[in-house]
């Protein structure tokens, strides 16, 4: 239960700013997370951690010397925005690149995506590693899918301090690497944890019992069994960690993990029996850590975690941190202690730097402007669409999604046509349409929003400000924007998602250009074989998003993204017409 909160849709906010404040001198909050109160050095790399709230210590906790440089925090168990981690970014970048590390969720995976690829354009060097450490999630031959958990504190420390001490983004990463796939977690709950204003937990556990493989977003264990005395719950946790030890490794970092709810000394009690357990293997146990490092808000339960150390590992675990959540080593001292945090940003070179870019873009064309108009008047009209059937794709996505595709589709598209109407009349369809997939991504929140908003924005940039804008033009702008949506979904056709619409328009579309039809009838013809493909999906099962695990519920029910999508491009060949018939 979360009993102390005001608005709950403030819950996150007000966190936040309690939590600046217990940390003045330590921490900055920027807009869409926190960064070092003293920047970088120039030229090192930027760890940039982050993911949904809720988790404290992760990620704010683990802002700070030999740990991350900013965190990106979403909404309790959201994934962050595209546009936050960018906020994030620059307020952190020090010239030495960015490297974003963090658990591997779907949402995460393709805001934090979409936010790399930008700065990639924007001339930083950024990149990522998932980290994946929980066993209970997939099998070993699919460690690559599985999630993050209380693993994520390792991965944090080893790329901080590889960053702290100066390493090149190349070395940075490869660390970070080596040390996701040497990490493993396995974990228990024993209670379900409850979102801020809401009056029953995510899951329960029956009584006397305890559900083994929990994540930590609420997501219950893979299997319950009766409760077990401490020694051999180590046993327990430890058994599918050791199973998975690389060969030759003997020494360990460790992390007795509590979920929230765990009380201290029950921690210890289970910590004690899990180093024994292990040195009895003969394993040497490095600089263990007992403690909560990643909560699921009050959620009772309790994840071991084991870094097989290798020595350039083991110097970097053994290397200081001082963040608010983690401080080991000899680093127990305020960094740019002498210098006013204040100072440091001033001196802080790249927090401006969008801004400044779109303020020296050169003028826009006359083709670029009319493009703009007629953008602008699209999204409206379509936002109307949507507005007409938001109740509609709000009940095909709760019959085995989580609702809200409907009110998240009307939000995106309603801060696009926002974001659309207030750009200066000069702007030209390249920014109008960036500033618009921004507005959506930001806004929308799920995953459509993500992917709509990058499409959105993708068609804008591969229109460009040319001279002229042909079909064929449009054509290849709406084959760049299908690209990026399966490129950050990962999905394929027959998924069942809105790449199930989209392939068929963009197919048809192009054929039908090169076939030489006008662009209105080819959008009328693209339209159709995209309702075609929307109304396809009924019979398929999903294998991608939120539908998944629940997949069979979903036979006989069309996808919400790809009805959407279909209404959207059926208003579009609408308007397309109608133009024509008005010229
Ligand atoms: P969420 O699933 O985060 O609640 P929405 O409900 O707004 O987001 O959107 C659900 C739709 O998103 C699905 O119907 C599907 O069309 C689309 N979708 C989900 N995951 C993917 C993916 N990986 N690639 C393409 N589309 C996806
Ligand atoms: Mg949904």
């Amino acid at each position: 239960m979360t009993r102390i909160h005001g608005d709950p849709d403030a819950f996150v906010a007000d966190a936040l700013r309690g939590f600046a404040r217990a940390h003045e001198g330590e921490v900055s909050l920027v807009d869409g997370g926190v960064v070092r109160a003293h920047p970088l050095e120039s030229g090192k790399v930027a760890v940039l951690i982050g993911g949904g709230s809720g988790h404290y210590p992760a990620f704010a906790g683990y802002v700070g010397t030999g740990m991350a440089a900013g965190a990106v925090c979403g909404n309790v168990f959201t994934s962050p925005s595209t546009a936050q981690a960018l906020r994030v970014a620059h307020a952190a970048d020090a010239g030495g690149g960015v490297l974003f590390t963090y658990g591997r969720y779907a949402g995460d995976v393709i805001h934090f995506g979409e936010a790399e690829r930008r700065l990639r354009d924007e001339g930083i060097d950024a990149r990522t590693v998932l980290i994946t450490d929980d066993v209970a999630s997939a099998a070993v031959d699919d460690a690559g899918e599985r999630r993050g958990i209380a693993g994520i504190v390792c991965v944090f420390h080893i790329a901080g301090a590889a960053a702290e001490r100066g390493d090149p983004i190349d070395e940075v990463e490869r660390l970070a690497a080596l040390a996701n796939s040497r990490t493993r977690s396995h974990g228990v709950a024993f209670a379900g944890c409850t979102l801020p204003g809401a009056d029953h937990a995510l899951f329960e556990v029956p009584q006397g019992h305890m559900s083994i493989g929990l994540g930590i977003h609420g997501e219950p264990g893979v299997r319950d069994v009766p409760l077990q005395s401490a020694p051999e719950l180590a046993v327990t946790l430890a058994e599918p960690l050791l199973r998975e030890r690389p060969a030759g490794a003997h020494r360990a970092a460790v992390i007795v993990n509590g979920l929230g709810a765990v009380k201290y000394e029950e921690l210890f009690v289970l910590f004690g029996f899990v180093l024994e357990h292990l040195e009895a293997q003969g394993i040497e146990i490095v600089e263990p850590l007992c403690g909560e490092f990643v909560t699921s808000l009050d959620m009772a339960g309790v994840s071991l975690t084991v870094l097989w150390l290798d020595e350039e590992l083991e110097e970097l675990w053994r290397a200081p941190a001082f963040s608010p959540a983690l401080r080991k080593g000899a680093s127990a001292v305020l960094p740019g202690e002498g210098r006013s945090a204040a100072d440091d940003r001033a001196a802080l070179p790249t927090a401006e730097a969008p801004a400044e870019a779109a303020s020296t873009a050169p003028p826009a064309t006359p083709a670029s402007l009319r493009a703009a108009a007629v953008a602008r008047r699209l999204l409206v009209s379509t936002r109307d669409v949507i507005a007409t059937h938001a109740e509609r794709l709000g009940e095909l996505d709760a019959i085995a999604g989580d609702g809200d595709h409907g009110i998240g589709m009307l939000r995106g598209v309603t801060a696009a046509v926002e974001a659309a109407e207030s750009t200066d009349p000069a702007t030209g369809v390249r920014e109008l349409l960036q500033r618009a997939g921004d507005a959506w991504s930001e806004r929308a929140g799920g995953t459509s929003g993500a992917l709509w908003g990058a499409a959105v924005a993708q068609i804008g940039a591969s229109l460009g400000s040319p001279d002229a804008i042909s079909a064929a033009d449009v054509a290849r702008s709406v084959t760049a924007a299908r690209t990026r949506v399966a490129e950050l979904g990962g999905a394929q056709p027959g998924d069942k998602t809105m790449l199930d619409a989209i392939v068929p328009f963009d197919v048809t579309l192009s054929a039908q250009v090169r076939a030489g039809r006008g662009l209105p009838s080819a959008l009328r013809a693209a339209a159709e074989a995209a309702r075609a493909g929307a109304d396809a999906t009924a019979p398929m099962t999903p294998r991608r998003g939120r539908a998944r695990p629940l997949a069979e519920r979903s036979a006989g029910h069309p996808d919400p993204g790809a009805v959407s999508f279909s209404l959207m491009v059926a208003e579009i060949a609408r308007c397309a017409d109608t133009s024509r018939e008005g010229r």
